[in-house]
Parts: C-alpha cells; sequence; structure tokens
C-alpha cells in the first residue's frame, strides 16, 4: 500500500517537473524561435561534457542565440524562474567551465557571429562572441594585421578566450588577450544592458578601458559567472614584414630558464617559449613514454618580427650575444633544429595543426587537461621538477609548455595532459595528477587560469578572507539569484 502510494507521489512530482519544463521551453522558443530551443536528448547530450577530466553533466535546454534584444529577454525569463544559465561558444576551455553543474540552459553564441567594426588606423576591432579565431584572423590578414592567436582550435571564440585571461602568441610583447580589451558590451544576469569603457560614454568609441574606472575587470576572469558579453573591443596590430624564430634546445630545465630570462630582458621577442621533450612530440606521448637519453629535455623557440633586414640584424646580434653569454657560463644551451611540424604549429596560427587536437591528444582516447598557470618564472625550474616526478608517477607525459609574459618576473607555466577520456579509472588518474601538480604551483606563488572547479576549491582554501569576501559581495550583486554559470567559482 505504502510502496503504491510512494510511486503515485514519485509520478506527480514527474508530471509537474514535465509541465514546468514544457511551460520553460515554450517561452524560450516564443523568445528565439522555435528551431532554436530544445530539450531533445541528443542535442543536450552533446553540450553535456568537454574533452577535460570534469564529470558530464546533462543541460536541461540548449539555446541559440542571435541578438542582444534575445540575450536580454532570456536572462531576465531565467533570473526570474531562477534557471541556471551557461554561457557557451565551442566549448574547447579543456577546464569544464561550460558543463552545466546545476543543469539549466546552455546559452551558445555561435551564431552572434559579427565583425562589426574594424578600424585599421586606430588599430582596433569590435566583435560579437561568437567571433572565431579563424574569422578574425581571415579578416585582419586583409589589412595586415593581427591578434594573439592561442594554440588552439581556430573555431573557438576570441571574445571567450579573453575574458578569460587567454593567452595567445604575442605573450611576450602585450600579455595576455585580456590586456587586449578595450571596451565591453554586457548583459548582466537581472537582464539590463551595460557598457564599460570609451564606449560607454560614446557609442562609436571603442579605443579604451583606461583612464575610467576598470569595471571591465567584473566581468573578466570570472568565468561567464557575472554577465554575458555582447561586444567586445579589442586591439589589434600591424604584422611587421620579416618573421625570424631563433630556436635553442637543452638538457636541464635551469638552463632553459637562465635563457630566457637573459633574453626577455632585451624585448626582442613577441613570443619566448620552451616546450619540454614531451611537448614537442606529435602527439604527446601516452602514456608516458621515455624521453631517449641523447634528446635535449627542452625546446625554445623565440619568434621575432623585423621592418627592415637592417632590424632582424640587430635583434639576431643580440640574440646571438645571449646564447654565447649562456655558453660562457657553462649552461648546456646549443642552437638548434627544432622539430618542422611542431614549430609550424606552434608559430603559423591560428593553426589547422593543432585545431584537430589530434597532435595533442590522438594517442589518448580524447581526453586532454592542464594545470594552466601563471607563475613567477624564477619558480618555474623547480616546479617542473616537481611536476615531473608526480606526472611520470602517474604515467603520464610532463609535456609542460613555459612562456615569457611581457618581460620576465611572471609567466605562463603548464602541463598539456592527455589522457584516455573513455576510461574513468584513467581519467581520475589524470585529474588526480594535475591538481597535485596544481597544488605544487599554488605553494609556490603560482595562480591557475580558466580553472576548473577543483581547482577553484583549491585557490579559495589559500585565498584571502577579504578577497572571498569581496568576490561573495560582487557576485551576489550583480547575480542575485545566482543563475550564471553556478558553482564555478567553488564559492
Ligand atoms: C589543444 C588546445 C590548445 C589550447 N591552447 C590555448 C592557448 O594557447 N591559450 C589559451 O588561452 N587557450 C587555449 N586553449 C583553450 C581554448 O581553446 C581557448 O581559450 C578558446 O578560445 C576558448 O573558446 P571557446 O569558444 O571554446 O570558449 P568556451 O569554452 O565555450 O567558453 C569559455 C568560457 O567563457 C564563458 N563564455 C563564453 N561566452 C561568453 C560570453 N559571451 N560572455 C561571458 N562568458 C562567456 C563560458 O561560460 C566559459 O566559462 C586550448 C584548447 C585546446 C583544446
Amino acid at each position: 500500500m505504502k510502496a503504491k502510494k510512494e510511486i503515485k507521489k514519485g509520478k506527480a512530482v514527474k508530471a509537474v517537473r514535465t509541465d514546468k519544463k514544457e511551460r520553460i521551453l515554450k517561452e524560450l522558443k516564443s523568445i528565439v524561435g522555435e528551431k532554436n530551443a530544445t530539450t531533445d536528448q541528443h542535442i543536450l547530450y552533446a553540450y553535456s561534457y568537454d574533452m577535460s577530466f570534469v564529470t558530464p553533466k546533462l543541460p536541461d535546454y540548449v539555446v541559440i542565440v542571435h541578438t542582444v534584444e534575445e540575450v536580454q529577454r532570456i536572462l531576465k525569463f531565467a533570473n526570474k524562474e531562477k534557471i541556471p544559465v551557461v554561457p557557451y561558444t565551442s566549448g574547447t576551455n579543456i577546464g569544464g567551465l561550460c558543463i552545466p553543474e546545476r543543469g539549466g540552459m546552455i546559452l551558445d553564441f555561435k551564431k552572434m557571429n559579427k565583425i562589426i567594426k574594424l578600424d585599421p588606423e586606430a588599430l582596433y576591432a569590435v566583435i560579437e562572441p561568437g567571433v572565431s579565431h579563424g574569422q578574425l584572423a581571415e579578416a585582419l590578414y586583409k589589412y595586415n594585421l593581427r591578434f594573439g592567436w592561442p594554440v588552439g582550435p581556430p573555431s573557438a571564440s576570441v571574445a571567450s578566450c579573453a575574458i578569460c585571461h587567454g593567452i595567445g602568441h604575442m605573450n611576450a610583447r602585450y600579455g595576455l588577450n585580456s590586456q587586449e580589451i578595450t571596451s565591453m558590451e554586457v548583459v548582466l544576469p537581472t537582464g539590463e544592458l551595460v557598457r564599460v569603457g570609451s564606449c560607454a560614454i560614446n557609442p562609436d568609441a571603442w579605443h579604451s578601458c583606461l583612464p575610467m574606472p576598470q569595471m571591465d575587470g567584473l566581468f573578466k576572469g570570472w568565468l561567464g559567472s557575472t554577465g554575458i558579453v555582447t561586444k567586445l573591443g579589442i586591439a589589434v596590430h600591424h604584422i611587421p614584414p620579416i618573421l625570424k624564430i631563433f630556436t635553442v634546445s637543452c638538457d636541464h630545465v635551469d638552463d632553459m630558464y637562465s635563457y630566457m630570462l637573459n633574453l626577455s630582458n632585451y624585448e626582442i621577442c613577441d613570443d619566448l617559449t620552451a616546450v619540454s621533450w614531451w611537448l614537442s612530440q606529435v602527439p604527446i606521448p601516452y602514456p608516458y613514454k621515455p624521453k631517449p637519453d641523447d634528446a635535449p629535455e627542452w625546446f625554445s623557440y623565440a619568434t621575432t618580427f623585423s621592418f627592415t633586414e637592417k632590424e632582424k640584424e640587430a635583434r639576431t646580434e643580440i640574440w646571438e650575444k645571449v646564447v654565447d653569454e649562456e655558453k660562457k657560463k657553462g649552461t648546456s644551451i646549443q642552437v638548434t633544429h627544432y622539430p618542422e611540424e611542431a614549430l609550424k604549429a606552434r608559430t603559423q596560427l591560428p593553426s589547422q595543426i593543432v585545431g584537430s587536437t589530434k597532435n595533442y591528444c590522438k594517442m589518448a582516447g580524447g581526453g586532454i587537461s592542464w594545470p594552466g598557470t601563471f607563475t613567477p618564472a624564477n619558480r618555474w625550474a623547480p616546479i617542473y621538477k616537481e611536476w615531473k616526478k608526480i606526472m611520470i608517477g602517474h604515467n603520464l607525459s610532463p609535456s609542460v609548455r613555459m612562456s615569457m609574459y611581457r618581460g620576465v618576473h611572471y609567466g605562463m607555466l603548464r602541463a598539456m595532459t592527455p589522457f584516455n577520456k573513455q576510461s574513468a579509472k584513467e581519467t581520475e588518474n589524470a585529474r588526480q595528477a594535475i591538481v597535485e601538480c596544481l597544488k605544487v604551483d599554488l605553494d609556490n606563488g603560482g595562480m591557475p587560469y580558466k580553472p576548473p572547479v577543483d581547482f577553484a576549491m583549491e585557490i579559495n582554501k589559500r585565498a584571502h578572507p577579504g578577497y572571498l569576501m569581496l568576490m561573495k559581495r560582487l557576485k551576489k550583486f550583480l547575480d542575485p539569484n545566482d543563475i550564471m554559470n553556478p558553482g564555478k567559482l567553488g564559492i
């Protein structure tokens, strides 16, 4: 009797839920059109996972938006109904940032992909969130212009990378892509439209976030949890005609650090990057494979651009001086030939070669994640040694990259880690290794970027109480019902 009652109750709850879902879907369709909102299981499934170790989760709805007005109406409605909203462009962030932790709605911006303005004299562009690296690169090349392209898929979004403090191939000169943001239009979680930067004062001026209060910070590094960026101004740069890439190799990470420190002091590179032997392999070995004894452990490429032959010669002279100095110090630095395909993949960007990600994970069964961090450069070598032990201990390749940002004190340290996503055991093994690496980095003063929730928890454990209080207050102020990408900040 009791069991029968329970079944009846269960059915009633399910019926109410189904009614609610249908009512919500109807409303969503009335905003974006019949074809652009769905609860079809096969479509929900496609948005439920990414390449990372983060556990997949089905959204309840997938909604494709085309206009700012639609975004505003959707957010007003979601806020009233307290439906979680996960902003999505391509889902290639490899940190589970678009996995809908608490269900709700995936809001896909791929169709909002207009390049609204390109000013080749003032050197900035205004783009919608769905504009891809490949699309923007094609438009910029017509004017011989460029932006900092990541070594990721060309189909992914420029805006999503920039607002999440992503990095491109000009980081030694211009810093993070977020430092190239010049203005923003944002829909708040409550549906209001706001602007920050010069475009807030003059609708045609998208050139700068300064000298006003930097309110753009309310939407950068928040992983889509404080609002939806609907237009983004970004600085773009000329492409000088002469490219020269200097490559060296060495046996010890300390020697590579010494060389990079020395060279970056002269500020001649657009990109100054080193990769461990495992990351220079195509594809990255999975599981771990020992490096051959006669192969160097580190390779570096230093990308330089010049306007004239004389300028190139001056850069070459500086680079030769640095190599000479490093040799005299007794380091193992050697001028070397960098593996051709790997060099192309890392310098001819946006890249079809890394675009398919096959070069990263084709040996591994589709999984890829990273401890991706910004770390004081003088901690790279000690951290790498720890990471190497951890990764090899987990039978994973220590495929590590070190890159300078705008000078020498701070740079990117990350380990691109492929794993077999088809095996829960191997995925968990990778997660454990990556989180262990992350802890080492945090304890050395590093900071993860685009952090999965596992990392956010580790960050928050160490955070100053005032930092956490301020973050919670700002989040509550902007998103009173906690609908925007909830759970991602680990607070
Ligand atoms: C092999 C490989 C290499 C990579 N290399 C690099 C690299 O060198 N540098 C680098 O920075 N990244 C790298 N990435 C990560 C990623 O590809 C880029 O950051 C990419 O540009 C992210 O774009 P996306 O469209 O996939 O963003 P998504 O994953 O869809 O979104 C990223 C985040 O932005 C939020 N978001 C999306 N749209 C909006 C919006 N309109 N408003 C507010 N929030 C929004 C999402 O909720 C999510 O939190 C790499 C990835 C792979 C697979």
